[in-house]
C-alpha cells in the first residue's frame, strides 16, 4: 500500500529574479490543496536551502524565511492534512544530500509500490528512511540514479521505471528544475509563463495571480526542464497507454477556476448538475449548494430545472476541516460549528441540496437535521458523483473501506439513514459526459472499483471483502 501521501499541491518556478515570493503566492492560490504543513526550497547560488514547517502557507514561512530563500529556481510544496499521519518529519520539500549537489522534491499523490520499495532497498540495500513518505523514497531513488550517471533527465526516467502510481512532481536539482507527470496523469500539473520567467503549479489558477499565460498541461509520463532559455519537454516514450485523470479533481478538490486537462473545472460542476436535474429531477421551492465545494453543481442544477437558486447555509470559515477529525463526534460537533442555516431562506420551503459527494453520510446526516430544525418543510438531497464504493490509492484521503456508506448500503437506505426526503446521485455516466473526457483517459476507481495500475497486496484483500459485503 502507498505511504501516508495525500492530495497536495506542489510549485516550481525559475526567473531572473528571486522566486521565493513568487512560489509562497502560488503556493497560497493552492492553499486548498493541504493546509497540513507548507515549504519552499530554492538554490542560492551555491546551494539548496529550504524553509517548511507546520500550518498554512504563511504560518509555515515567514517574511524573514522569504528574504533568506534568495535564489531563481525553486519549488513549493503544501501538504494536505490526514488524521492518520502528522508527522513533521513528513513535511516537503524533502532534500536527499549527494556529492554532487541537493535533491529537494515536492511530491502530489501517491505510490502505489511504495512498500514493496521501501523493503527492497531497507532490507536489500541496507538503506535508511528518515521519513514514512514516499517522497523520502522517491528522492532516494533518482538520488541512487545520479550518483550512478549524473543525468537527472536518466535519472528520474529510470526513477519513473521503478515507482507504480500517481505523482506529480516538482524537483530541484542545484539549479535545475525540473516538473514530472505520470504516466497515468492522475494529478494534475501544469506549465505557466510568467513575465520573467517559468512556473509549474499543480492548478492553473496559480499561473493567473501572475497575469502569466498558462501555456499547457504536462502530458502524462512527460519531463519537463525549466533553464535560464526555458523549458524543454521530455515526451514519455510509451504512448499507448491510457490516461486516469482523477474525477474528484472536478468534482470537490480542485479549484473551480482552474482548468485540469483542458477542462475548467467551475464548467464541470455546472455540467454535473445540469445532468443532475435530468437524471434527478425534484419539485422543490428551492436549490441550495452545501458551500463550497457544492456551489457550481447546485446553480447547474438550479439553471437546468428552473427552480430558484438560494444560498441557505452560511459557512464558518475558520473551522477545521471535519473531514479528517479522527471519530464521529468530532466530526459531527464539527459540521455543526462550520455550517449554519439561514433561517429565512430555509423556513417553510421544499428544499433541495446539492452537494459533491457522500462519503461516511456525517455531513449530510447533521446538515438536514439542521434544515429540519430551522423549518424546512422537506429536504431533497442530490450528489455531484455516484456513490463513493472503493479506496483511492492514488492521493485522495479516503482510505478505509469501512468508511464509506454506500459499501453496505443502498441508496433508499442511505436516504432512510440521512433523513433526506428524496436522494439522487450522479451515474458514472452522467459524471464522465460532464467533465467532457472519454471514460478511458479517467480515474473513476472510488465510484467503479476498477483501478488503472496493479495494486498491491492491501487491495487484494479489500477486494475479497468487498464481495462477501454484497
Ligand atoms: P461525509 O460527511 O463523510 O459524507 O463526507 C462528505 C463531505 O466531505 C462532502 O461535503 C465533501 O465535500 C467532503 N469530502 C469528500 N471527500 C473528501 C476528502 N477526501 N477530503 C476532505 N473532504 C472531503
Amino acid at each position: 500500500m502507498a505511504g501516508p501521501k495525500h492530495s497536495c499541491g506542489v510549485v516550481g518556478m525559475y526567473c531572473s529574479e528571486d522566486v521565493a515570493t513568487g512560489i509562497f503566492k502560488a503556493l497560497r492560490m493552492i492553499q486548498h490543496r493541504g493546509q497540513e504543513s507548507a515549504g519552499i526550497s530554492v538554490f542560492n547560488g551555491k546551494r539548496v536551502i529550504t524553509a517548511k514547517g507546520p500550518g498554512l502557507v504563511h504560518d509555515a514561512v515567514k517574511p524573514n524565511d522569504l528574504k533568506a530563500l534568495s535564489g531563481k529556481c525553486g519549488i513549493g510544496h503544501v501538504r494536505y492534512p490526514s488524521a492518520q499521519n502528522k508527522a513533521d518529519r513528513n513535511t516537503e520539500p524533502i532534500e536527499v544530500e549527494i556529492s554532487n549537489g541537493v535533491i529537494a522534491i515536492a511530491h502530489n499523490g501517491s505510490i502505489t509500490n511504495y512498500q514493496e520499495l521501501k523493503k527492497k532497498y531497507l532490507d536489500g540495500l541496507g538503506w535508511t528512511f528518515l521519513t514514512d513518505s514516499d517522497s523520502e523514497l522517491i528522492s532516494k531513488i533518482i538520488a541512487k540514479h545520479l550518483i550512478q550517471n549524473n543525468d537527472p533527465i536518466r535519472s528520474i526516467r529510470y526513477t519513473m521505471s521503478e515507482i507504480e502510481g500517481a505523482y506529480s512532481l516538482t524537483i530541484l536539482y542545484n539549479n535545475r528544475l525540473f516538473g514530472v507527470r505520470d504516466p497515468y496523469g492522475f494529478r494534475p500539473l501544469c506549465l505557466g509563463r510568467i513575465e520573467d520567467g517559468y512556473m509549474l503549479a499543480s492548478e492553473s489558477a496559480a499561473v493567473d495571480i501572475f497575469r502569466g499565460d498558462f501555456i499547457r498541461n504536462i502530458t502524462p509520463g512527460e519531463i519537463i526542464e525549466i533553464t535560464e532559455e526555458g523549458f524543454k519537454s521530455y515526451p514519455s516514450a510509451s504512448l499507448s497507454q491510457h490516461r486516469a485523470h482523477c474525477m474528484f479533481e472536478w468534482i470537490y478538490f480542485a479549484r473551480p477556476d482552474s482548468v485540469i486537462d483542458g477542462k475548467e473545472v467551475y464548467q464541470v460542476r455546472r455540467n454535473v448538475g445540469d445532468i443532475l436535474a435530468e437524471e434527478h429531477p425534484a419539485d422543490v421551492d428551492l436549490v441550495m449548494p452545501v458551500p463550497d465545494s457544492g456551489r457550481a453543481h447546485a446553480l447547474g442544477y438550479s439553471i437546468r430545472s428552473g427552480i430558484r437558486y438560494e444560498e441557505g447555509f452560511m459557512k464558518n470559515r475558520f473551522v477545521e476541516r471535519t473531514f479528517i477529525l479522527p471519530d464521529q463526534k468530532q466530526r459531527e460537533a464539527s459540521v455543526v460549528m462550520k455550517l449554519n442555516p439561514i433561517r429565512s431562506t430555509v423556513k417553510g420551503k421544499r428544499i433541495l441540496i446539492v452537494d459533491d459527494s457522500i462519503v461516511r453520510g456525517t455531513t449530510l446526516l447533521k446538515l438536514i437535521k439542521m434544515l429540519r430544525d430551522a423549518g424546512a418543510k422537506e429536504v431533497h438531497v442530490r450528489i455531484g458523483c455516484p456513490p463513493i464504493i472503493a479506496p483511492c490509492y492514488y492521493g485522495v484521503d479516503m482510505k478505509s473501506r469501512d468508511q464509506f456508506i454506500a459499501l453496505k448500503h443502498t441508496v433508499e437506505e442511505i436516504r432512510q439513514q440521512i433523513g433526506a426526503d428524496s436522494l439522487g446521485y450522479t451515474s458514472v455516466q452522467g459524471l464522465v459526459k460532464a467533465i467532457g473526457l472519454p471514460e478511458n483517459d479517467l480515474c473513476l476507481a472510488c465510484v467503479n472499483n476498477k483501478y488503472p495500475t496493479k495494486i498491491h497486496e492491501e487491495v487484494h484483500r479489500f477486494q475479497a471483502r468487498l464481495k462477501e459485503n454484497y
